[in-house]
């Protein structure tokens, strides 16, 4: 069970919704990446624990390229120096 959670950025307007960090969903462990065709950040299986072929794309343009989003840093991938924070007020989702 993994939480998602509304995540914004202090400088502009961009915001997700996910995990924003290493989690598990039931289909196997996810990383959060970004999409390096429309810099948005999603969470990705990396890994099926039975052995599925995985077909993680992105939602919004269907690329299959990504690279780690670094969610120590919190870098905002659409802006200069936005900083990604967890919105308190924000959905609230369980997923599984
Ligand atoms: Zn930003
Ligand atoms: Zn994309």
């Amino acid at each position: 069970m993994a939480s998602l959670k509304t995540h914004n950025c202090n400088k502009c307007d961009y915001s997700f919704v996910g995990s924003g960090k290493p989690d598990a969903l039931m289909r196997g462990p996810t990383i959060p990446v970004v999409c390096l065709k429309c810099s948005e950040i999603y969470d990705r299986i990396i890994h099926s624990p039975i052995g599925e072929k995985l077909k993680g794309k992105c939602e919004e343009c269907g690329s299959k390229k990504y690279t780690e989003w670094d969610y120590k840093l919190k870098k905002c991938p659409q802006c200069e120096d936005g900083i990604i924070v967890e919105s308190d007020w924000g959905v609230s989702i369980m997923a599984d």
